[in-house]
C-alpha cells in the first residue's frame, strides 16, 4: 500500500520493553513522527477520574471518550505532541493510578473504537510509527512494518526502577513488578483487543539488549521493507 508520506511502522508490545525511546529514536532518524497511543488511554483515565466517572460504567467512559478533542504537534524530536481539550496534560499522564485506570478503561470495546479512530486519523497518510498494544493487529493491520517488543517482567521492572531512580524518586521493586504484571495480565487478558503480537510481526525480546542494539534491528526491518 502506498501512502504519501510513507510507512506505518507498528511497535506493541507490554509495558516497559522500551517501545517508546526506541520508537522516538527510530523516527527521529528516519525523519518520521513518532505516536505514543498510550496516551491517548491515559488521558482517556484521566478524564474519567477528574470528571468523577466510574471506570466499569460502560455508557459513561464511553461518552467521555467521545467528548474528548485531541490535537497533535509535531515537536523537533519526532513526538507528535498531544493536547486534551487543547490542555497539554504532561506528566499527569504517567502517574501510576493513571496508568492503572487507562489499563482498565482501556476495557471498553466501545470507547477503544473512538480512539483507534483517532489514531488512524493521526497515522493514515504514513511516514508515522506508532507504539502501543494493537497498532499492528487492530488500528493498522496494513502496517507496513509491524514490530512485537518483549522483555521478562523482572528485566522490566529493573529497568523502571533505574529509570525512577535516575530521576531522584523512590523506587520499591516489588510493588513496580506486582504493577507490571498486573497490568500485563489484564492488557493480555481482555477481550476486546487483547495485546498479542500480529502473525506477521517480528518478535524481538529485548531483555538482553541495549537500547542502540534495539533501534537498530528496527531500522533493519524498516530498510528490509523500503529496499
Ligand atoms: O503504553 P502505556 O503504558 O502508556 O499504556 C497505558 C495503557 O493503555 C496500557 O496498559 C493499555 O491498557 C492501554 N493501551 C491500549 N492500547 C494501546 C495503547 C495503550 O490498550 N494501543
Amino acid at each position: 500500500m502506498s501512502r504519501p508520506n510513507g510507512l506505518v511502522v507498528s511497535i506493541d508490545g507490554t509495558a516497559g520493553t522500551g517501545k517508546s525511546s526506541v520508537g522516538r529514536a527510530v523516527a527521529e532518524k528516519i525523519g518520521y513522527g513518532f505516536l505514543s497511543t498510550g496516551g491517548l488511554y491515559r488521558a482517556l483515565a484521566y478524564k474519567v477520574f477528574a470528571n468523577k466517572v466510574d471506570p466499569t460504567d460502560t455508557q459513561a467512559v464511553l461518552q467521555t471518550a467521545q467528548a474528548i478533542s485531541f490535537t497533535f504537534e509535531r515537536q523537533p524530536d519526532a513526538t507528535l505532541k498531544m493536547f486534551v481539550d487543547g490542555e497539554f496534560l504532561g506528566g499527569k499522564l504517567h502517574l501510576d493510578e493513571v496508568a492503572q485506570t487507562a489499563s482498565k478503561v482501556s476495557t471498553n470495546a466501545a470507547a477503544r473504537a473512538v480512539l483507534t479512530e483517532k489514531m488512524r486519523e493521526v497515522g493514515k497518510d504514513g511516514g508515522i510509527i506508532m507504539e502501543g498494544r494493537d497498532i499492528g493487529t487492530i488500528v493498522f493491520p496494513d502496517a507496513e512494518v509491524k514490530i512485537y517488543l518483549d522483555a521478562t517482567a523482572q528485566e522490566r521492572a529493573n529497568r523502571r526502577v533505574r529509570q525512577l531512580l535516575s530521576k531522584g524518586f523512590e523506587a520499591d521493586y516489588a510493588q513496580i513488578l506486582a504493577s507490571i504484571q498486573e497490568r500485563d495480565l489484564r492488557d493480555s487478558t481482555r477481550a476486546a483487543s487483547p495485546l498479542k503480537p500480529a502473525e506477521d510481526a517480528i518478535k524481538i525480546d529485548t531483555s538482553s539488549m541495549t537500547m542502540p542494539q534495539v533501534v537498530h534491528a528496527v531500522l533493519k526491518e524498516i530498510n528490509k521493507y523500503a529496499s
